[in-house]
Formats: structure tokens, sequence, C-alpha cells
């Protein structure tokens, strides 16, 4: 289904690559705001995010400051000029934020994955002029990625942008949330004008790995970046590995580099061609390789052999893996790779097996 869309725009804020939005994960106190904010104002950040209803994963944390904190985006907004951010997870949530003139609304990754939540909010959105952010669901699954986006669209939603996230995994080794940097490009691939946000705050939940995510997240073309900044991170009440100070951000913002996302000259044209010349040659090399492997099934067959001969596939991987190696490309991605066209091979063997 197509999304009806407006472009994004922010009253006052110029839409340039990358649209930063900042602020701390958690709103905590009047005062812990308005000096985050006034720091992040005078660093030229124009848009501040706080989290006023904090869904946690076990009860008992901090679970958000709640409507009182809504008087201090407000004062962020009227003192300082800076347009205002929040998660919102229920239409009471939404009621109380709009009520109280917050610009931008995000929906949290938790929220994506439950469509009854999102209908709900869909619904409490109707007839409202509001810019929405969808945060991917905690979950790898685009289309429920997209479900929740049309709920909010199909509610009169025009100016919709979305977050990446990253996705929750059991084995939390690198990062907090696993980025799978396939599923925001896809998104991409299928809806070229919706405007997307980086969270490299959340993906990575650790300030070291905020300026490589954001420098990742530039490199795949995103419009913008949603990153936590705290005035005292280390104190602050959620999240507090994963804050930076206005400072630190400043810093990485400053040593980002943004590529152009319309490079579209002569020299890389030809280069392009190349590139699909080799596809090309790929696939003629890979059907090749599975007509051989169909022999293969056939001799199998009269001979009465199994398919799998599991000492020759280990052989290959590990062979295939080292030459990929000292040709400059990672062993796993290579063994991967041999991985699925071993995978083809059996299936193109099972089908001549059971030939009758
Ligand atoms: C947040 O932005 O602070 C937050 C709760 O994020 P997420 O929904 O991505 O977990
Ligand atoms: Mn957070």
């Amino acid at each position: 289904m197509s999304l009806e869309l407006s472009p994004l725009a922010f009253p006052g804020i110029e839409m340039k690559r990358p649209v930063i939005i900042s602020g701390p994960c958690s709103a905590e106190t009047e005062e812990q705001v308005m000096d985050t904010a006034t720091q992040l104002s005078k660093k030229g950040i124009k848009i501040f995010r706080a989290g006023i209803w904090k869904p946690r994963t076990k009860p008992g944390g901090f679970e958000g400051i709640g409507v009182q904190g809504l008087p201090w985006l407000q004062r962020v907004k009227s003192e300082l000029g800076m347009l205002t951010a929040t998660e919102v997870a229920t239409p009471k949530h939404v009621e109380a934020a709009l009520g109280a003139g917050v610009d931008i609304l995000w929906i949290g990754a938790r929220t994506v994955a439950n469509p009854f939540a999102m209908q709900e909010l869909a619904d409490s959105l109707r007839g409202a002029d509001v810019p929405v952010l969808v945060k991917n669901p905690v979950n790898p699954d685009l289309e429920l990625w997209i479900g929740g986006l049309e709920r909010i669209n199909g509610a009169g939603i025009k100016r919709l942008g979305v977050i990446h996230r990253g996705f929750s995994s059991y084995d939390k080794r690198l990062y907090r949330n696993l980025p799978m940097w396939h599923i925001p490009i896809e998104l991409h691939r299928r809806y070229p004008n919706l405007p997307i946000f980086g969270d490299p705050s959340h993906i990575g939940g650790a300030r070291e790995l905020v300026a490589p995510l954001c420098q990742q997240a530039m490199d795949l073309g995103f419009d913008g970046l949603i990153i936590e900044s705290h005035c005292n991170p280390d104190c602050a009440w959620s999240d507090a590995k994963q804050q930076v100070t206005p400072d630190v951000l400043d810093f990485i913002l400053d040593k980002l580099t943004i590529r152009d996302t319309l490079q579209t000259t002569e020299s890389l044209e030809t280069l392009r061609r190349q590139i699909d010349e080799i596809d090309n040659a790929l696939i003629e090399q890979l059907a090749k390789r599975m007509r051989i492997s169909r022999e293969i099934g056939q001799y199998k067959r009269e001979h009465g052999m199994t398919i799998v001969q599991a000492n020759r596939y280990s052989e290959i991987l590990a062979k295939r893996g080292a030459q990929g190696v000292l040709c400059g490309m990672s062993g796993e991605f290579v063994q991967t790779v041999f991985e699925a066209i071993h995978e083809e091979s059996v299936r193109q063997q099972v089908e001549v097996m059971n030939k009758n």
C-alpha cells in the first residue's frame, strides 16, 4: 500500500541533512531540562527531545515524570525558541502532549510492535496537524513497521518520518539493539520520500558507539539523527550509559562527514555499469555451478548415495573462507555466501533425486 505523504517540514527549521533532534532520554527535573536545552541551543540544536512517559522493561524503575514535565517543554519552546518532541504511547499521552503544544510526536519501539496500540494512537491523532516519527518495532519485522505507518497515515497524518533504533536480540554483544541496516534500507527503497532518522543512542547503548553509528547512518543517506544528550549523563535516571553531554554531541556532529545522496556523475555511472556486468557474470557462473551440481545429484541417485557429505562441505567452507580473507574480504562473509550456495545446491539435488 502506498503512503500519502507531504514533506516533513518542521516550522523554522532548515531541512538540510542531517536534521538533528537531541535532548535527554527522560525529562527528570525542570533544572535538568532547562540546563540541557540551554546548552544544546547554544550549540545550534533546534529540536529538543525528552521522554515524558517512559515504557520500561521492568516495573519499579523511573517511568517518566508524566504531565508535570510538559510545562518544562513549554519553557524550552518559549524561552529558547526550540521545537519540542516527546514519545506518546496512549491516546491520553497524545491529548496531553498536543494540549501542551509539543511540536513533534514519536512513537516508541514497544508501542509500534502492538497493532492495537497503534490503531488507538492513530484514532486519537485524527484531525491533528502534527508531524509523527514512527520508530521501528522491537522485532525485525518490516511489514509490522509499515503497518504502523499505514495506521497513522490512515488517520490523516501526512507529515511522517521514521526512526531506526535497531532491533532487540537475546544476545547483546556489541550493540544494545542490532542495527540490521538492510531493514531501513529496504524501507527507503519502498518509500523513497519517507525521511529516516538514525537513533545511534538506542542502537549502541553506549556513549562510545554514538559517533561511529552517526557516521554510518549518514553514509547510508539517512536524513537526520536523534541523539540522547544530558547535562550530566552519568546521573541520568534512564539510559545513563548512552547519553552524551551537549559538548560531546557538538564534537561528534562537527566530525561527521556528510556525503551527497545524489551523486550520479559520469564516473559513478561507469563504475555502476561495471558492477552490473560483474553481477551478470556471477549469475551465469552460479547457474553453471548448479547445472554441475544437478549432474552430481544424478550420479548420487544412480549410486544410492546421500546428498550431503559433511566432510566435503566443511572443506569447501574452510577453503573458500581462507581464500576470501586473502582477497581482502571477511572470512565470515565468504562463508555466508558459500552456505547460501550450498543450500541451493542441496535443494537442486533433492529435486533430481526425487524426480520420477
Ligand atoms: C527513547 O527514545 O528514549 C526510547 C524509549 O526509545 P525506544 O522506543 O527506541 O526504546
Ligand atoms: Mn532512551
